[in-house]
């Protein structure tokens, strides 16, 4: 079976949106701790301004402190072309740009409308290619609200297709698409991936951020990899919650979706049971925080078989 990367977002998306903010010791633990149970991306924050989201403040700080673990892909997330430098300069493996499809939620989150946010992708481009290849950062554009926005309303899901295509257009290698206000379905999800697929090419859309706003997260996730996604993001305990839904986490949960993936037979190289040995120490640094899954509380079956056991048997 195909295997599946897990990206976790739980320091960048997870931290910007609660109230706690974890020091960079604290996040470097969890880093350091979620790459021992075998986690391989972990997005370690934002480069965005202090002022607004001060959580993500020692962004810099946390990349540097993370280079020394071999193998993990350090993602980030840039608002803009100024964040685009500051994450090749600390080093960023990996570096996503979010371009909102609803143009409303656009000019609010990052103060641009598309046509900006296009010529900021194209300078980001640019940036990036100064760097000698071999140390090139992956580039990703994120299409975020692809699923549906709280101030539009529904997205076409035409202009996702004729948006992925045009920023592929300039250049970028691959886009993600992102649920980020936790309104898609399965099915929907379907018509976005192959939409974009048909148009553009598979190897141009490989991963999917998803939100569990509506209890729809995995459902969705497991879609996503049937039809043949490979890199889901999630987080752990679902920190962040979402404030207009309470109960609900806020991105899919890691565990859940690893218990999921692996016991269906799809390899993750995280080994749960840590996972979920991490998770409490994680909880125990963000004690105000609300913590969300359901294998961490009913805890893994006797029988549970590993994606590796069930190959080796
Ligand atoms: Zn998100």
């Amino acid at each position: 079976m195909q295997h599946i990367t897990i990206s976790e977002v739980g320091p960048r998306d997870g931290l910007q949106s609660v109230n706690t903010t974890l020091s960079t010791e604290g996040k470097l633990a969890w880093i350091e701790a979620e790459y021992r149970a075998g986690v391989r991306e972990i997005e370690v924050g934002s480069f965005v301004s202090p002022k607004l989201l001060p959580q993500m403040a020692d962004t810099d700080a946390v990349v540097r402190g993370a280079q020394h673990l071999s193998g993990l892909v350090i993602a980030v997330l840039v608002p803009n072309t100024r964040g685009c430098e500051a994450a090749l300069s600390a080093g960023a493996h990996k570096i996503s740009i979010p371009f909102s499809l609803s143009e409303t939620h656009s000019v609010k989150n990052v103060r641009r409308n598309h046509a900006q946010m296009l010529d900021e992708i194209r300078s980001c481009l640019k940036l990036i290619e100064t760097i000698p290849e071999p140390d090139r950062p992956a580039f990703e554009v994120g299409l975020s609200t692809a699923f549906g926005c709280t101030l539009e309303g529904a997205v076409p899901e035409s202009f996702v297709v004729e948006m992925a295509e045009r920023v592929l257009d300039l250049g970028v290698a691959e886009v993600g698409l992102s649920d980020t206000t936790g309104m898609g379905n399965p099915a929907q999800l379907e018509r976005l991936v192959t939409g974009i697929w048909h148009r553009c090419g598979e190897s141009k859309l490989t991963g999917v951020h998803l939100h569990n706003t509506r209890g729809q997260g995995l459902a969705n996730a497991l879609r996503a990899v049937e039809l043949g996604i490979t890199t889901l993001d999630s987080s752990l305990g679902g920190l962040g919650g979402c404030p207009f839904a309470p109960g609900a986490s806020g991105n899919i949960v890691t565990e859940d979706l690893v218990f999921l993936l692996e016991s269906m037979g799809y390899p993750t190289g995280i080994d749960l049971e840590a996972l979920l040995v991490v998770r409490k120490q994680v909880a125990a640094l963000l004690p105000e925080e609300e913590w969300f899954g359901f294998t961490a509380s009913a805890g893994l079956p006797k029988h549970f078989s590993t994606a590796k056991l069930q190959q080796a048997s």
